[in-house]
């Protein structure tokens, strides 16, 4: 039996690069998306490795990563990559399978009323587009 692309996609896989339009099976880890991320120092892994647990099918472990939420969008790896996989984009993907749903990083009812006086509206209104 001769394995293709299609046969050893998860549900997970199928579905982000549905949404992203992105090839997670293209990404072949050279890590060069890591090494330039501005976040990697407060994930708890690299980002590469969040496409390595989609490659492999571990779909339990890629959806309960914080570095899905920690993503800054920036881009950077997807300007880096030389097999013109856009990371930011798959990330973007996850969160959206999370939040569709019903899932929520963060409650907009549990921010104390003191932060959302002081923080900016179009910083409160990002971050709820992003993280509900
Ligand atoms: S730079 Fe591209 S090919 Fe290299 S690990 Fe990151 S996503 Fe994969
Ligand atoms: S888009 Fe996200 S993963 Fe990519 S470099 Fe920026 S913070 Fe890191």
């Amino acid at each position: 039996m001769q394995l293709s692309a299609d046969k050893v996609k998860s549900k997970l896989m199928a579905r982000v690069e549905e949404i992203s339009g992105e090839k997670v099976l293209g990404c072949y880890q050279c890590g060069k998306c890591s090494a330039g991320c501005p976040m990697a120092e407060v994930m708890e892994y690299l980002p590469h490795r969040l496409l390595r647990l989609l490659q492999l099918g571990d779909e339990e472990a890629a959806l309960a990563s914080r570095i899905i939420w920690l993503c800054a969008a920036c881009h950077t790896c997807a300007s880096r990559c030389p097999r013109s996989v856009d990371l930011s984009r798959i990330m973007e993907a996850l969160r959206m399978v999370l939040l569709r749903e019903g899932n929520r990083f963060v409650d907009p009812a549990s921010l104390p009323h003191k932060l959302l006086d002081e923080v900016p509206q179009q910083a409160l209104v990002g971050g709820f587009r992003k993280y509900s």
